[in-house]
């Protein structure tokens, strides 16, 4: 079974993290992109929204970890999502397609109607699929933003959403200090760590993350991916 599938027709379950037993934790990345951030790649106002410094990092240090992927975001880093889904530690989930708000008061992001939802949740999963490597049925939705009316349009696809118990706080950062403490202050194990691989919009994440890994290892913890911290195995 793919990790995160859950039975249709059922409200999907929200989760934070995994059991807090072991000594495993889940690094996920989310993959922003919007019509507005596609506007400034176009006009040349930013160079990039893939964070390249991180995948390097990961890789060489064979780091596992997970990475949320807006549809929109594959579609413009075909290469970088064909390098994730060949990765083994790397495993893909859903964003969303154009990480727009799926409720109401969601940090200014335009909101999509309740019965565009589903199809749009549908559309991002079917941009991914064709990337293979480890795909999964984990979603989460742009901001956290999500209520009950949001969950049960999610119900036909059988998916687990999720959540993250700690937020690196790393969208429009300006010190990579703030991101290492905001993450180690907080991570145990079974924790679900919220980053993003956006560059232009998180360009201090990078810069924290060497600090991160080193952080954990003196607490004894070991990145994991997200399946395996939720489910504990
Ligand atoms: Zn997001």
């Amino acid at each position: 079974m793919v990790p995160g599938a859950t039975r249709a027709g059922m409200r999907p379950p929200v989760v934070d993290h995994g059991p807090r037993i072991g000594n495993r934790v889940a690094l996920t990345f989310d993959a922003d992109m919007t019509d507005g951030m596609l506007a400034s790649l176009r006009a040349g106002r930013v160079k990039s929204y893939a964070n390249m410094r991180i995948l390097d990092l990961l890789e060489r240090e064979q780091v596992p970890a997970t990475f949320f992927l807006t549809g929109k975001w594959v579609q413009r880093y075909p290469e970088v999502t064909r390098r994730i889904a060949g990765n083994p530690r790397f495993e893909l989930a859903n964003h969303t397609y154009g990480h727009a708000a799926f409720t109401a008061d969601c940090y200014d992001l335009p909101r999509l109607p309740v019965d565009e939802l589903a199809g749009d949740v549908a559309k991002t999963f079917e941009v991914i699929a064709p990337y293979g490597g480890r795909q999964t049925r984990y979603f989460r939705f742009p901001g956290l933003c999500h209520d009950a009316a949001a969950l049960d349009a999610l119900a036909p696809l059988g998916v687990t959403v999720v959540d993250g118990d700690v937020v690196s706080g790393d969208p429009f950062a300006t010190a990579w200090k703030p991101l290492v403490r905001a993450v180690l202050d907080h991570v145990r194990p079974g924790s679900v760590v919220i980053m993003h691989v956006t560059e232009a919009n998180a360009a201090m994440t990078d810069e924290a993350l060497p600090h991160i890994l080193a952080g954990l290892r003196e607490r004894g913890l070991v990145a994991a991916p997200l399946s395996e911290v939720l489910t504990g195995a």
